[in-house]
């Protein structure tokens, strides 16, 4: 049976979620919204920081909130309010199929006191079948009451940018506390970009045959060889020139301490998994950059 219930769909590009240093409050924006990317002002209570799209993304994948990771890693967000009574399973329709969930958030009203006592689960069958399940005590089964969901998915049949794969893997390990995990992932999803980004400058940029390109990347396979001399050849710079902060991020934070966990066995802390997921973030965002291409639609 149809909802009839009232739904919305936005495209994630449209969607960031952004979080101030100075209080900690996130936003959710549309892009479209937004006036000046480089000043987003802080609604936080009596906070009127302000900062930039990037700095605020960044803070938000770079931190344990579970919540925040997710309109950076979905194509497509579709939320919805639907009153059930407790203790039934109720069926949502999505009004547009789906080829990938991944991530449900069920919710009661914020603002209002969170009932802990209403037990929530969800069931999902794509491509468009959301089951909110709920259940409490005795003597509230029955009871009316009004549940938020939300649905992270994809439309599009495939991903194009393996690094938001990666880098929501790295989220999830530091969110199930698997800290060494978090930082091999958030290097798994620089190599892949940077893998993505010589080849299209060279191919692109370069024209050079794709032949070509092959033999230099089977030639230059090591992150570090293509990060300086490939990047030389195709633009004149290696990665270092363009940006030596984030440069640095990176090898400290990410690429030195992955090796040292894989070769080593060391067990890194949630600090440096959150270091190691902001510095990927940002050196990926640079990548991105160089081949105009944006992370998210601003
Ligand atoms: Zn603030």
């Amino acid at each position: 049976m149809k909802s009839e219930s009232k739904q919305e769909r936005i495209s994630v590009g449209e969607h960031i979620a952004v979080r101030c240093e100075a209080c900690g409050y996130r936003q959710n924006l549309k892009a479209s919204d937004i006036e000046d990317p480089s000043k987003i002002i802080c609604t936080g209570k009596d906070c009127d920081v302000s900062f930039s799209a990037k700095e605020g993304i960044k803070r938000a994948i770079a931190s344990d909130n579970d919540y925040m990771a997710w309109c950076f890693i979905s194509d497509t967000m579709i939320y919805g309010k639907e009153e059930l009574s407790i203790g039934t399973a109720k069926s949502v329709t999505l009004e547009a199929p789906v080829s990938a969930v991944k991530k449900v958030f069920l919710y009661q009203d914020e603002g209002k006191p969170h009932d802990d006592s209403i037990y929530l689960v969800h069931k999902f069958s794509l491509p468009d079948k959301l089951v909110i399940i709920s259940s409490s005590s005795e003597e509230m089964l029955g009871q009316k009451v009004e549940i938020n969901w939300t649905v992270y998915a994809n439309i599009a049949e495939e991903s194009t940018q393996p690094w938001r794969d990666y880098l929501r893997k790295a989220k999830e390990s530091l969110i199930n506390e698997d800290y060494p995990d978090a930082i091999i992932e958030a290097e798994i999803a620089v190599e892949v970009t940077l893998e993505a980004i010589v080849w299209e400058l060279l191919i692109k940029r370069k024209k050079l045959e794709e032949d070509v390109t092959d033999w230099i990347l089977n030639h230059m396979k090591g992150v570090s060889d293509r990060s300086k001399h490939v990047m030389e050849l195709a633009i004149g710079k290696k990665i270092s020139e363009i940006n030596p902060t984030v440069y640095k991020a990176w090898v400290n934070s990410v690429a030195k301490k992955r090796n040292l966990i894989v070769h080593q066995g060391y067990a890194a802390s949630k600090e440096e998994a959150l270091e190691a997921i902001g510095a990927a973030f940002e050196i990926i965002w640079l990548m991105l950059e160089l081949v105009n291409r944006k992370p998210i639609r601003i």
